[in-house]
């Protein structure tokens, strides 16, 4: 049998070696290593895939979720709700901008904050909403965007491991996660489900004015060289990145694809075993499998962590601290609100290898080992 790896990018690599390797030459001897034509081939291409008007790609996803914020115009103490129960860069950059976190609680089932959840948090002073599609399976944005439109809110949703997830409205009409609320960011970070060879990420908008303004503060706060209008950072895809991602969009459905098989193989070897929730999938969402993460009932999380690891098969906590136990955010005073979901989920979860490399003898293997531990 192969190793088991977390995520295998290697043999991904391999599979479309020619075609990138050939790509990546075809930049050096360009030498356009920023902003060249590729940069502009794979935003236009992206657009189209995941239907945005807009695509503004930048340095990272983190990056991605900052320029968003800052280009809403939201001043300081302004709050923005956003769950605990995420990667610490959804939160983070709120913090950084000097806006106020808020968190709301997350659903057990979706992992993901709801309308009912947010609406409890909502103060005269909240401006903004980035809900997470955590794991690949999408928020609730159908009626995130109602109650957004309620109370005169903005929504930034944070699509960094659902790149490729079609949502299903309740009248029947798709749209890409990331294409639902007033702007969208993702992530090419190379684990990611669309990765990249190093860092990346992009906004993604339908609203011609926040596309200028979204560009404009990713490039010093300028559109014509040297005359700086609004106070920006400087976040770029390079050139060598855009032309891997590109050929790499070109194979995401199969790779979201591929994740969906692992995930269904696991989840008919776990299906009904009381110690093991399998993930969620609501009839809007088709999960694309960033993580694969069950809950675990009366189960020793660690003990399993140690059995898998002994047998060499990797796993995974996330995210093993919740933002509202984060020392970052003490000053926001976050830490006295009870978060019994997200505390809950905290403590039962493991996140077990899911990419696009793995094949059925690891899977089996895996499921066993998995499934030894539980019933002794
Ligand atoms: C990966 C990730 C990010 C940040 O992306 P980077 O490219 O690493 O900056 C943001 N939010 C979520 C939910 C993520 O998983």
């Amino acid at each position: 049998m192969r190793p088991i790896q977390m995520v295998d990018t290697k043999n991904q690599y391999l599979k479309i070696k020619n075609e990138v390797d050939k790509a990546v030459i075809d930049v050096m001897e360009s030498t356009a290593f920023i902003n060249g034509r590729p940069v502009h081939e794979f935003a236009a291409n992206l657009s189209a895939y995941v239907g945005a008007k807009h695509t503004i790609p930048c340095a990272n996803g983190t990056d991605a979720l900052q320029i968003a914020m800052m280009a809403l115009g939201l001043q300081p103490g302004d709050e923005v709700i956003t769950p605990s129960f995420t990667y610490i860069a959804t939160t983070e950059v709120i913090a950084l901008l000097r806006l106020t976190p808020v968190f709301a609680e997350v659903d057990a089932q979706t992992f993901c904050i709801t309308a009912e959840t947010i609406e409890k948090v909502i103060t005269p002073k909240t401006k903004a909403i980035v809900p997470v599609h955590l794991y690949g399976h999408a928020a609730p944005m159908e009626e995130i965007m109602d109650l957004a439109a309620k109370y005169n809110l903005y929504v930034i949703e944070d699509n960094a491991q659902a790149i490729g997830c079609d949502y299903t409205f309740s009248d029947g009409t798709k749209k890409k996660t990331g294409t639902i609320g007033h702007i969208g960011t993702t992530s090419f970070y190379p684990s990611k489900n669309l990765g990249g060879f190093g860092d990346g990420g992009a906004i993604f908008t339908n609203d011609d004015g926040l596309a200028a303004m979204l560009k404009m503060i990713a490039n010093h706060g300028q559109n014509r060289q040297y005359y700086h209008d609004v106070v920006g950072c400087n976040s770029r895809l390079d050139t060598m990145q855009a032309a891997i991602l590109n050929i790499k969009l070109s194979h995401l459905d199969e790779y979201l694809d591929a994740r969906r098989n692992a995930a269904d193989f696991y989840d008919k070897a776990f299906t009904k075993h009381p110690k093991i929730t399998i993930p969620y999938r609501a009839d809007y969402s088709r999960h694309v499998f960033h993580q694969y993460t069950i809950v675990l009932n009366d189960v020793d999380r660690d003990g399993l962590k140690q059995y898998l690891a002994d047998n060499k098969i990797p796993s995974m906590i996330y995210y093993p601290v919740p933002g509202h136990k984060q020392k970052m955010f003490e000053q926001f005073n976050v830490a006295s609100k009870p978060m019994p979901v997200t505390d809950w989920l905290t403590e039962r979860v493991i996140s077990l290898p899911v990419h696009t490399e793995l094949d059925s003898e690891q899977l089996e293997f895996i499921t066993s080992k998995v499934l030894e531990f539980i019933n002794r």
